[in-house]
């Protein structure tokens, strides 16, 4: 685990970001900030492809944001706007991900964060967005 933290940190640097791995429940994968360009990652993980997959992912949305690519995601006003435009945004970073993963190291097998199916997707989004939580 402690060499795939290192390597983490050598790939931000490139794209000047930070990372950080942190306890979060399983159906957390990772989260970015975007005013300090810093990701998290749930530290629960420990296979190197997944690791990279969720960093890639991350840095997508970090990515996004700075070129102002999916406004609507990644500097929304309202959370509406979020859920209706989310899917695609989500799919975007996806496949930039792989991408760039696939230019960093061809070994690597890119693991999709969205690759369900659209109305498990939706209510994913929406529960996220629209804060409809169970409590738990
Ligand atoms: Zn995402």
């Amino acid at each position: 685990m402690r060499k795939e933290i290192h390597e983490c940190r050598k790939i931000c640097r490139k794209y000047s970001a930070r990372v950080y791995f942190h306890r979060m429940s399983n159906s957390q994968a990772g989260y970015c900030d975007y005013e300090s360009s810093s990701i998290y990652i749930n530290s629960n993980f420990t296979d190197r492809n997944i690791i990279l997959s969720i960093l890639f992912h991350e840095l997508a949305h970090l990515e996004c944001y700075k070129n102002h690519k999916w406004s609507g995601y990644h500097r929304a006003k309202y959370a509406e706007e979020q859920v209706n435009c989310g899917l695609k945004a989500e799919r975007y970073c996806d496949r930039w991900a792989e991408m760039e993963l696939y230019k960093y190291d061809k070994r690597v097998k890119f693991v999709k964060s969205y690759a369900g199916s659209n109305k498990e997707l939706k209510d994913f989004l929406k529960n996220f967005f629209l804060g409809v939580q169970e409590s738990s």
